[in-house]
């Protein structure tokens, strides 16, 4: 597409431009993020050497010239003697052969419909702002407490960790908050409003001193177990996997600067030492909406000639998307010359993302980083020998990834399917 057509994020006409920031994440041992690049790494994951060739220092982070990364990984496509690069705007699929989508979440408009015609929805996911995260044991529960509004729940549980205000600490809060700095929107030309129903909460709080109160920190139907009334506000934090060990802050998207965030919201009560697994953020982004339509093959269930890679299959990040780009492109191969594609084990970094897009709940699909949330959990036994020692807990998910990892490689790749390295 480009430089024909532009995106309104991308500057050159280069390949793996990376459009903000050049991290591609903790390469800090045992970490999450770390495990999915030790895997691309395995397979010998062009875009991985191309990244530590273009290393520079950021601490812990795998950050690399941004210039020196997509030129090499453009060297590399255009002297392919197997691939002839075009450069025009796709705005329809192929109708025959091996097709990848992986055009992104500022996809064009005309191909985006196309998306939307071919997998049957109205429009793609057009998602704005996400809420942080935080990890469960950085919550101090001497403080919040755990209730259903007016005791709703499915199962009779109480759903919600809640996070009571009184007036005074509420009005701190909100002077704070109005006080904090927002980044600019990443796309200044790029007019697609916020969706009132997902308003950022600075932008509440400009609308007067109490909407929020009257919002998403509504404290009506939270009896606070401590007072037994009604606080004067509330922040409820939601469970975002099935481990219960990270909670997001409901309805609390934004796009304000991470330290801003990080500051402001350790004024909520109980959140005074949170650890944020995720900051809130926004930018404008499309999706499908995978776990209704792919295989954990990356494939489309209505048409397996048709693969989908990179943000737009419902990964986010940098890294993510390489991997599902990995994926995609080895298992494409696979279908070109007439082998099965694979589905890499649930107990690697890999099989978890692929498995996270194609098996979550379809009516609420958000996409994801790569967290040890997407990871399947240890066993008992496990959990109870590194019961107190987190950062034991993940260097036996990562020892366990690596297992499954071998001998997935060393059942399938024979030179045929996986070219591997090292
Ligand atoms: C503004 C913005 C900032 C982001 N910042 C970060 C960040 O700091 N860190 C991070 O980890 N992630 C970030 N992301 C998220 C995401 O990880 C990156 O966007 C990542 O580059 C996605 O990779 P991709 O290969 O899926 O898409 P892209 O890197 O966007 O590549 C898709 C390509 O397809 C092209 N294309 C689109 N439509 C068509 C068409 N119809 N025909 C032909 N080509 C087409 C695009 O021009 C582009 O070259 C950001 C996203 C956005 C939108």
């Amino acid at each position: 597409m480009r430089p024909d057509v532009r995106s309104a994020a991308h500057k050159t006409d280069a390949f793996g431009e990376l459009v903000c920031s050049n991290s591609l994440k903790s390469e800090q041992e045992h970490s999450a993020p770390w495990l999915l690049k030790q895997e691309m790494r395995r397979l010998d994951s062009l875009l991985m050497r191309a990244a530590n060739a273009a290393r520079v220092p950021g601490g812990h982070a795998l950050t690399v010239d941004r210039e020196m990364f997509s030129a090499e990984i453009t060297r590399v496509i255009e002297e392919h003697p197997n691939i002839t690069v075009k450069r025009q705007e796709v705005r329809a699929l192929p109708d025959e052969g091996v097709v990848i989508v992986a055009s992104g979440p500022l996809t064009s408009k005309p191909l985006a419909e196309e998306i939307a015609r071919v997998t049957g929805v109205e429009r793609l996911f057009f998602y704005d702002s996400i809420s942080p995260i935080v990890a469960a044991d950085s919550v101090d529960m001497n403080v919040a407490f755990r209730a259903s509004r007016y005791g709703k729940s499915l199962d009779g549980s109480d759903d919600y960790i809640n996070c009571p205000f009184n007036k005074e600490q509420y009005n701190l809060f909100i002077d704070e908050l109005l006080k904090a700095e927002s980044y600019e929107p990443h796309i200044s030309e790029d007019k697609t409003p916020f969706f009132e129903g997902c308003l950022p909460i600075e932008e509440i709080a400009r609308r007067g001193r109490d909407t929020l109160r009257f919002g998403p920190m509504k404290p009506a139907g939270l009896d606070d177990p401590r007072t037994g009334r009604w606080a004067y506000a509330i922040v409820q934090l939601r469970q975002e996997n099935q481990r219960a060990d990270s909670y997001n802050l409901v309805g609390f998207q934004n796009h304000m600067r991470f330290g801003d965030q990080a500051r402001v919201f350790r004024l909520i009560p109980g959140l005074e030492i949170a650890e944020f697994v995720r900051f809130g953020q926004m930018h404008r982004n499309t999706y499908i909406n995978s776990p209704a339509l792919l295989l954990p093959t990356l494939q489309l269930k209505t048409d397996a000639r048709v693969f989908f890679a990179g943000q737009i299959s419902g990964v986010e990040g940098y890294a993510e998307s390489i991997a599902t780009g990995l994926i995609a492109g080895r298992n494409a191969a696979a279908v070109a010359d007439g082998r099965d594609p694979l589905v890499f084990p649930r107990a690697t970094a890999l099989g978890s993302l692929c498995h996270y897009i194609t098996a979550a709940d379809p009516r609420h699909f958000q996409p994801a980083n790569i967290t040890f949330d997407l990871l399947p959990a240890l066993d008992d036994d496990a959990k109870q020998k590194f019961k107190r020692d987190k950062k034991a807990r993940h260097a036996e998910i990562c020892r366990r990834a690596e297992t499954a990892f071998e001998e997935f490689i060393n059942a399938n790749h024979a030179g045929v399917y996986c070219q591997v390295s090292g």
